[in-house]
């Protein structure tokens, strides 16, 4: 992987190839942008080429001892602390930035931190953070990487320089699936157009068939709840308290898809839809449909997975309002 191999992101790489040109690495970076498009890929590339013993052209050779110890998040100058894991950041995390930020490097030329989902903080750690990035060492670079860089703090925010990463689009995803999986022509359009300019989601939706059983189930819980069938939906649908948080997240996601499809078919514009190999199921669902019914739901379900991300709340706690509101709209 090297910079070249990133997809897009010209403005991004740009940027970082002039900070390694300038050899300027004592700063807080923000890389913002939305999921699955490239940001801890790049993060990874630009601290290969902070400690690259052979730059070359602003770029790290992927073959020195630096790189490679890099690539494999085993270099010890390397921390990466992950707040999609359990959505949350404590402050015993912040302790380990502390604690790994407190001495010299111990082979590479700078100390390297990234903190992905950084707005998974508590705001207890952020503090914590803060005491580090408001006097940082002069061996440190910091990478903070989010989605949702607005729930940082503003006093972290204002310390950062802010590298901003944009959604792909479809042909560049269809473009690398076809080149990198075996996959028909088909399969890769209607894959890259379900992942909304987000490889990492395309690439997720192409292993295994985990992602079409949800997609199914999630057209089945449509069904039953045209037809009025509240408990059959949920059943169907499969979504406990138990569930992962990411997998009703996901499930949410793939409801708003289908959705907005519902609006488009209603609206006359079906060859604008995504779920283009379900176009059966959509007619059959929005038939007796009011496209003002749709577009309600579709905004609530829409207002509804910006919360859970916004407020870090249980998506599967959504699933209940979701329904009834759908229930309600449909039965008005
Ligand atoms: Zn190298």
């Amino acid at each position: 992987m090297s910079f070249e191999n990133i997809i897009g992101q010209e403005t991004a790489k740009k940027i970082l190839q002039g900070f390694l040109k300038r050899k300027i690495f004592n700063r807080t970076f923000l890389f913002y942008g939305p999921q699955g498009i490239g940001k801890f890929t790049t993060a990874l590339v630009f601290s290969q080429g902070i400690n690259c013993l052979n730059l070359n052209d602003n770029n790290p050779c992927f073959n020195c001892r630096a790189c490679l110890l890099i690539g494999n998040l085993k270099h010890p100058d390397l921390l990466v602390i992950d707040g999609s894991i359990n959505a949350n950041i404590k402050i015993e995390d912040s302790f380990k930035v502390h604690d790994f930020a407190r001495t010299l490097p111990l082979e590479g030329k700078f100390k390297i931190v990234i903190i992905r989902d950084a707005h998974h903080f508590t705001t207890e750690a952020a503090n914590n953070l803060l005491k580090i990035l408001e006097d940082l060492p002069e061996y440190l670079t910091v990478i903070l990487i989010s989605s949702h860089p607005h729930l940082l703090l503003s006093t972290i925010l204002s310390r950062a320089v802010k590298v901003q990463f944009f959604s792909l689009s479809q042909e560049q995803i269809e473009l690398f699936l076809l080149g990198n999986y075996e996959i028909t022509e088909g399969r890769a359009h209607l894959l890259s157009g379900l992942s909304l300019g987000s490889l990492g989601k395309a690439i997720d939706y192409i292993s295994g068939d985990s992602f079409i059983n949800m997609r199914k189930s999630v057209i089945d819980y449509l069904y039953f709840l045209k037809n009025n069938r509240l408990v059959d939906a949920f059943t169907n649908l499969g979504i406990q308290d138990k569930d992962s948080r990411e997998e009703s997240l996901k499930k949410l996601e793939i409801l708003s898809l289908l959705v907005r499809d519902l609006l488009m078919y209603s609206a006359g514009y079906s060859h604008l839809m995504i779920n283009i190999d379900l176009e059966r199921d959509i007619k059959e669902i929005c038939e007796g449909l009011d496209f003002e019914v749709i577009q309600e739901c579709l905004s609530f379900i829409v207002s509804s997975i910006k919360s859970t991300t916004d407020y870090n709340v249980n998506p599967t706690l959504f699933w209940d309002k979701i329904t009834i509101k759908i229930k309600d709209y449909i039965y008005a």
